[in-house]
């Protein structure tokens, strides 16, 4: 079926037969499916009455801001980051982004000269496609957001290193370095030395580690990023990264464990930010995840049983892609080693048409634009596809529809004459 363009009469009929379905499908959400969470619901029985930590201490109670030592030496080897550096927190990682960053608005970071907040500018730099959520918090703490373009390394590093060698109001740059939301995009160690090690203008400039899918392989052979804490440490800048992860598509999204890392100075900035609004987080949590995963190897099996739902779920994605789009000009897609989400890209001008004609055959799709800055795609090309949390069927089904829409965008647009 691999075709060009296809032409308009049949593209519309496939469109409408497709409309006639009346499907409801999902591609939108970014979550774990029923399945995957499934493989968690052992740690709802635990840790019954075993409730004492290794140390002794009595989980059920206040005390130990720094959460549950066993359960980050679990995640420290994933992370990259020494137990004695790495903080267990409540049940997101974005919550933890959010508290750093408004930390740092309130109080002077580690190096800074002032406050954000008394900063006529604070601006960091986005790599589009990126996380919404990451522009969200941006947006909401009156933080500029000044998108850069992603390569197949990372952020493309003559931008980054121009606009941060030059803007002592650039204070920080969002990184999803392995597995990146939405493109897949691991880090070169190249882009993660030079993200340690390049000047900057800021002395509190940061690194917005998010490390949201360190564990999560699609294929048999993980993937490893740069130890990006100990390269900044040798480059002088110890304090420049901020280290995040979680446990959201680990085990339960909601009800997991976010993790946060950093240097000795950092870490202790934090914690003594953080006891204004809490006295502790959930330890009787931390106790669940560490008995259920028990150590390194336990986290690697676990992840590989979560390889086995999804990853037939990304391949259908693929074949659906191949089959149709192989030969068409200007649609290209990622084919990603792990993570949650496969990048899309359609000729300029054509994704919120295609996302529109899958709305309207009820499909939802993530909508254009949600990839960049303020919603704004200057293209109009992007389009993020999440296949894991409806089921295989039901993916493949909905990419059969996707399929169609595009083949008509493409139609449509082929008989405008652009
Ligand atoms: N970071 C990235 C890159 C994500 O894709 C997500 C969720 O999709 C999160 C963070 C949210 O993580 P958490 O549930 O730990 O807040």
């Amino acid at each position: 079926m691999s075709s060009t363009v296809p032409d308009l009469a049949t593209a519309t009929a496939d469109y409408d037969a497709l409309v006639a379905r009346g499907m409801s499908l999902n591609l939108t959400r970014g979550k774990p499916s029923a399945a995957q969470l499934d493989l968690a619901t052992p740690m709802l029985s635990l840790p019954g009455d075993r409730y004492k930590a290794q140390d002794g201490t009595d989980t059920r109670n206040y005390q130990g801001l720094q959460g549950l030592a066993e359960l980050r030496a679990i995640f420290s080897e994933a992370l990259d980051v020494p137990v004695r550096q790495l903080i267990a927190f409540g049940n997101s990682s974005l919550e933890l982004m959010y508290d750093t960053v408004a930390h740092a608005m309130l109080s002077a970071l580690p190096g800074a000269r002032r406050r954000w907040v008394d900063e006529p500018r604070v601006a960091f730099l986005a790599p589009v496609p990126g996380y919404d959520r990451h522009f969200t918090l941006c947006e909401r703490l009156d933080i500029e957001l000044v998108p850069v373009p992603m390569t197949p390394e990372g952020p493309d590093m003559e931008t980054v290193a121009r606009l941060v060698a030059d803007d002592p109001s650039v204070k920080g740059i969002w990184c999803v370095p392995k597995y990146s939301n939405p493109d897949g995009t691991v880090y070169s160690d190249e882009t993660v030395r030079r993200l340690a090690s390049m000047p900057a203008a800021a002395p509190d400039f940061r690194l917005m580690w998010d490390n949201a899918y360190a564990v999560h392989h699609l294929t048999d052979t993980p993937t490893r990023i740069a130890d990006v804490l100990s390269l900044a440490a040798q480059a002088g800048n110890p304090d420049r990264p901020f280290v995040f992860g979680s446990t959201s598509k680990i085990t339960f999204a909601g009800a997991g464990v976010g993790f946060l890392g950093g240097s000795p100075a950092n870490v202790d900035w934090w914690l003594k930010r953080v006891v204004a609004r809490t006295i502790g987080p959930d330890k009787v949590n931390h106790l669940r995840h560490a008995l259920f995963l028990r150590d390194a190897e336990g986290l690697a099996e676990h992840m590989r049983r979560h390889r086995e739902i999804i990853a037939p779920k990304f391949a259908s994605v693929a074949q659906v892609l191949e089959e149709n789009f192989a030969d068409t000009p200007g649609v290209s897609w990622s084919d990603p080693a792990g993570g949650y989400f496969v990048t899309l890209t359609v000729p300029n001008g054509l994704a919120s048409e295609v996302v529109r004609l899958a709305k309207d055959a009820g499909i939802a799709l993530t909508p254009a634009g949600a990839t960049h800055p303020y919603g704004k795609d200057p293209s109009d090309a992007v389009i993020r596809l999440a296949p894991t949390f409806p089921v295989l069927e039901e993916v493949r089904e909905a990419m059969a529809g996707v399929a169609v829409c595009l083949r008509l965008a493409l139609a449509s647009r082929g008989s405008d004459g652009h």
